[in-house]
């Protein structure tokens, strides 16, 4: 969600922030500004819509400084617009800021910096923050530029990222994180800032990712200054190797990322499985589990705890954890379990699943579970993100940058994940006899082979079935078992990228109400694998069918039933239920992706997400 550049250094500052701003693009935005600094002036551009519109505005800056920063805003507070965005000028007209997140007190401050005169441009709750700054250097003549910041961050509270200029101080960056992310690039006579490490992977390879609560002041002649925002106490930075590459963050000849990472799946999920699953010697080994094997073991109850995607993989490991392993599962929408007094005691243990690993209802329910005594337990896709610090122990997912805003790749390596945390706990406790974790864990390293073949065998059909529906204005995914969240998670990647409504439901359930949608303009997605209440399904086939609604049904190889019934058919390779979602989430992925390419949507960039969701 919105993204922050900065940089002082040798450089073109403007080139260093735009590419930078245009590396983060996939965290969903919808304006975008620049400030430099241009001797002791600010030359400031910013405007609603691209980073593109910002380029074409602001052309002049090409050359101008060595030093800047730039913001893609997701508007929370006031509409977005050009006044709305970032940059935000102080009253003064020296202080610069750039913003992510939400100050919740912003409202009582700006009545207060109000009454004492001060002018305020726009609705944001940032500008309250840059005014506040220009405040207290107003009153306190004896105290400087970043004291003034962290003395106005200790009366805000919320969530932020933020880097900060002054004119007085040229070649300051002061910045500063309390739940939003902010990693600084430490380069050879340079630094960067960055809300990941995207922008300057090309530039260095040395971080520093900021900890909640700190700051810090940033120059060529001071190097790298961090310090605890609460009480000033300085804080010997633990300076990160990064292993991110170029070609990684790169759409590598495809015209969307999205695409390019529905087709790493064969490699992503391979990379999940990696040193973990060691089939010839009959183990799962991972590190998060190992040392923690019998508590999870010994848990009354696990909770797992996600939004969106993630939310629709803990679905599908309550399913895989309660078969094999037989420990009761709830799976809650973090925003949800946050808010209601959830029953979790220190016998519990709480999976938080999250792609970003910034997650801002995720982080809270976590919170509030480890303060009720809770283990929890992270799986999370980015490296060194917040959930994967405040968890107890955790996996990565493994799955490399995941950059279109729909997640695809992540989401199938969070079933492998949590696919691997059952059958370990399964074969651990003795619910799963040694030759059925046998059979399984050969069918989980099979699995990136089947990938690879869904991908090829499926891709010219489902682009051509695409085309039929691209006027639906609704869409029903059904699904059964193991299948039924396959179904939510497609609905869901369809809708947020073609903006057809579309809904997931349990293919029995339909009697119960969705039936009454059905005729002939309706186009029903149907997952049934011959594994998994293939009977049942097919008698709902038949009652689509009876009703004329247009059946797109994904089946196994030589199925006849269904597909003799279906209008379209798609067929996937065979494997045993608990892992069929892997493989038919693949042309599900497809269809949304080509109906949404056939309806000219923005992909990568779908109105009014944000890849990583850092507010509430
Ligand atoms: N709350 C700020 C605004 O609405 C920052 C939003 C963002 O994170 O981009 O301008």
């Amino acid at each position: 969600m919105c993204g922050i550049v900065g940089y002082t250094g040798f450089q073109d500052a403007y080139e260093v922030v735009i590419n930078g701003l245009r590396r983060l693009e996939y965290r969903g935005y919808d304006s975008a500004g620049i400030v430099l600094e241009q001797g002791t002036n600010f030359d400031v551009a910013k405007t609603k819509g691209k980073v593109e519109d910002l380029v074409a505005i602001s052309k002049n800056l090409i050359g101008k400084s060595h030093v800047g920063m730039g913001h893609t805003r997701w508007a929370t507070h006031g509409v977005p617009s050009d006044r709305n965005s970032h940059p935000h000028i102080s009253n003064n007209g020296k202080i610069a800021i750039v913003h992510n997140g939400i100050i919740e007190n912003y409202d009582t401050i700006k009545t207060m910096l109000t009454e004492k005169g001060f002018v305020f441009h726009s609705e944001t709750d940032t500008e309250v923050l840059v005014n506040l700054i220009q405040y207290l250097m107003d009153i306190n003549a004896d105290i400087d530029f970043p004291t003034a910041v962290r003395y106005a961050l200790n009366e805000v509270y919320g969530a932020y990222a933020i880097t900060v200029m002054h004119e007085d101080f040229p070649g300051v960056l002061v910045v500063a994180r309390l739940g939003s992310p902010l990693a600084i690039g430490l380069g050879n006579n340079e630094y960067f800032i960055a809300s990941d490490a995207s922008p300057f992977v090309e530039f260095t390879k040395e971080a520093v990712y900021l900890e909640e609560g700190h700051m810090a002041t940033i120059s060529l002649e001071h190097g790298v200054d961090i310090r605890n925002i609460k009480d000033n106490v300085k804080i010997i930075p633990e300076v990160q190797q990064l292993k991110l590459s170029l070609e990684q963050i790169e759409k590598g000849g495809y015209e969307h990322f999205m695409l390019k990472e529905i087709f790493e799946q064969p490699k992503s999920i391979h990379d999940t499985l990696r040193g973990r699953l060691l089939v010839e010697e009959g183990i799962i080994k991972m590190a998060g589990i190992w040392d923690h094997l019998e508590r999870l073991n010994q848990a009354q109850k696990i909770t797992i705890i996600a939004c969106g995607t993630s939310w629709h993989a803990g679905l599908i490991g309550e399913y895989l954890i309660e078969e094999f392993a037989r420990i009761p599962v709830e799976v809650e929408y973090a925003s949800e379990f946050r808010y209601r007094n959830p029953i979790i005691t220190d016998k519990d243990i709480v999976i938080a699943i999250s792609q970003s690993g910034e997650t801002a209802d995720t982080m809270a329910a976590i919170k509030m579970a480890k303060e009720k005594g809770a283990f929890v337990y992270g799986i999370c896709n980015v490296v060194d993100s917040s959930i994967s610090r405040v968890t107890d122990a955790g996996s990565y997912t493994h799955a490399g940058p995941e950059i279109g805003v729909a997640s695809t790749k992540a989401f199938t390596s969070q079933l492998t994940v949590l696919s691997l945390i059952a059958l370990k706990l399964g074969k651990h406790n003795g619910n799963l006899s040694n030759q059925e974790f046998m059979r399984l864990i050969t069918e989980l390293d099979a699995l990136p082979k089947k990938v690879e073949e869904v991908l090829e065998t499926t891709n010219d059909i489902v682009k051509d079935i695409a085309k039929h529906f691209i006027g639906a204005q609704n869409f029903l995914y059904l699904g059964r078992g193991y299948n039924f969240p396959a179904a939510l998670e497609g609905a869901l990647k369809l809708k947020e990228i073609s903006y057809i409504h579309a809904e997931g439901y349990p293919a029995a359930e339909m009697k119960h109400g969705p039936i009454a949608l059905i005729d002939e303009n309706m186009p029903i997605v149907i997952i049934a694998p011959k594994q998994g209440h293939y009977d049942k399904i097919v008698s709902n086939v038949q009652e689509i069918k009876a009703r004329k609604g247009k059946i797109i049904a994904l089946v196994n190889k030589g199925d006849t039933q269904v597909a003799s019934v279906a209008d379209y058919v798609i067929e996937f390779p065979e494997t045993s239920e608990c892992f069929s979602p892997i493989i038919a989430s693949i042309p599900l992925q497809l269809l949304a992706y080509y109906i949404a390419v056939y309806r000219g949507a923005n992909v990568d960039q779908p109105r009014n997400l944000a890849k990583s969701v850092t507010v509430e």
